[in-house]
């Protein structure tokens, strides 16, 4: 079979399968099994070459991998990749897959640091929110916190690829967590539990429940990060959220009653409210002491 036929038979077999873009992955899972193996994968190779045979081997790994990814596993836990930031992050299915929503955080945490500052991210998962904070602003130091201790492997693991700094810790929220921040940055699990079940089966069969499901009203463990976070920011620090689109009155509540200033949403580039942030009060602006 010519590597064209192939990629169109597997498109075929992904579109059947209710696979979302089923002709794109198939080009992908071609394009990460010729990688794997160390020879030219690109697109220029591709058309040049799409009408040579594939070797028989090709042909079987590559229909494996159609087979997988027709059980709706994500392609990302295929391939094992996601960038996010302009860098590559290593995901199987013990992390949330980095979504190109969560930039519009980092990007907002970028404003808030300088070299320095210690940053604090909760609910870490495969560290993508640190790690590229780290990364891209220089002199930072930061740690990475998350319950399952399967996900820090995840975020150790690409914290030494990308060669940098970070220290990871396995704590149920802030439990374990001492000392102040001048940052703290967490994307939590936040879709309400009722809303588990309309998700796409990619997310709701394969990736983790816990990264996920942020309880009845979704909106518990911002309660929870909160009360239990505040005295972890520095005086003067913030506090940055993501949040789904219709949670950010709540959220920016929690902040204010938590005696937060500065209280903001921001908009993410499709123009949905995606980030909630404020900033602890410096000692002089503090009325209650
Ligand atoms: N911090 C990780 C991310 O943004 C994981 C978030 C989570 O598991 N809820 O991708």
């Amino acid at each position: 079979m010519t590597y064209r036929s192939m990629v169109t038979e597997g498109g075929r077999v992904l579109a059947a399968a209710g696979v979302p873009e089923a002709e794109l992955d198939a080009w992908y899972l071609l394009e990460y099994l010729r990688k794997e193996r160390g020879e030219r994968s690109d697109r220029q190779w591709y058309l040049l070459n799409r009408e040579d045979e594939a070797r028989a081997e090709e042909e079987k790994a590559y229909q494996e991998l159609i087979e997988r990814r027709a059980k709706r596993i994500p392609l990302q836990q295929i391939t094992g990749e996601q960038e996010f930031m302009g860098l590559s992050f290593w995901v199987n299915e013990h992390v949330l897959i980095p979504r190109q929503d969560t930039e519009t955080l980092v990007e907002e945490a970028m404003g808030k640091v300088k070299s320095g500052d210690q940053v604090l991210d909760m609910c870490t998962g495969s560290g993508c929110i640190l790690l590229s904070l780290l990364k891209l602003v220089p002199g930072l130091t930061g740690t990475g916190v998350d319950i399952s201790g399967e996900a820090l492997k995840v975020a150790v693991e690409n914290g030494k690829r990308l060669q940098t700094e970070a220290s990871f810790l396995e704590s149920d929220l802030f439990e374990k967590v001492e000392g102040s921040f001048g940052l703290i940055v967490s994307n939590p699990p936040y879709i309400a539990s009722e809303e588990i079940p309309t998700l796409m089966e990619e997310v709701r069969d394969h990736e983790p429940i816990g990264a996920l499901d942020g309880s009845a009203d979704g909106l518990e463990f911002y309660r929870r990060l909160v009360r239990e976070g505040k005295e972890h920011v520095k005086p003067g620090g913030w506090m940055l959220f993501e949040i789904g689109c219709t949670q950010a009155e709540a959220v920016m509540e929690f902040l204010k009653n938590g005696g937060f200033l500065d209280v903001y949403v921001k908009k993410d580039l499709a123009g949905l409210e995606r980030v909630v942030g404020g900033r602890r009060p410096k000692q002089e602006e503090r009325n209650d002491v």
